[in-house]
């Protein structure tokens, strides 16, 4: 049985070797969006061009849950990164211990992407979750 992996939202690319979003930005103020819109909401105009976003992001706001649904372990981390000048993104960040300790506003983070699940022809949905960027990992690292 051949397995296809597909992404669970459009702008979740990984057909290279590290996956990266790719947002809508408007074509006369430059305005990023990560979802499809009709017109810019800053400025009205109505054409736009696919954009990559960075792999690197900026943790700028989370909540660490320590309550959810049966089968959903906690704690987890719930974030808002920002990536580029003004594309927020909600993701749970990963790889990382969940408290107030390990993890700060204005973290770099980067893509990483899991199977959430595989339906009975073997394609697999890919989602995707924020880590700690390895410029984090170094800086965290080299602190005394
Ligand atoms: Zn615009």
């Amino acid at each position: 049985m051949a397995t296809t992996a597909l992404p669970i939202v459009d702008y979740l690319i990984f057909d290279e070797s590290k996956p990266y979003l790719r947002a809508q930005a408007c074509r006369s103020c430059g305005a990023e969006f990560l979802t499809r819109h009709n017109s810019c909401s800053r400025c009205g105009n109505r054409t736009f061009r696919e954009v990559r976003l960075p792999r690197t992001g900026v943790l700028e706001s989370f909540t660490i849950i320590h309550r959810a649904p049966p089968g959903i372990p906690t704690p987890y981390v719930s974030a808002v990164a920002r990536f580029g000048e003004s594309v927020y993104v909600k993701a749970r960040l990963v790889d990382v211990d969940p408290s107030p300790e390990r993890v700060h506003v204005q973290m770099k983070v980067s893509l990483t992407t899991f199977s959430a699940a595989t339906d009975s022809q073997g394609t697999e949905a890919i989602a995707f979750a924020f880590k700690p960027s390895a410029d984090e990992t170094d800086e965290m690292e080299q602190a005394p």
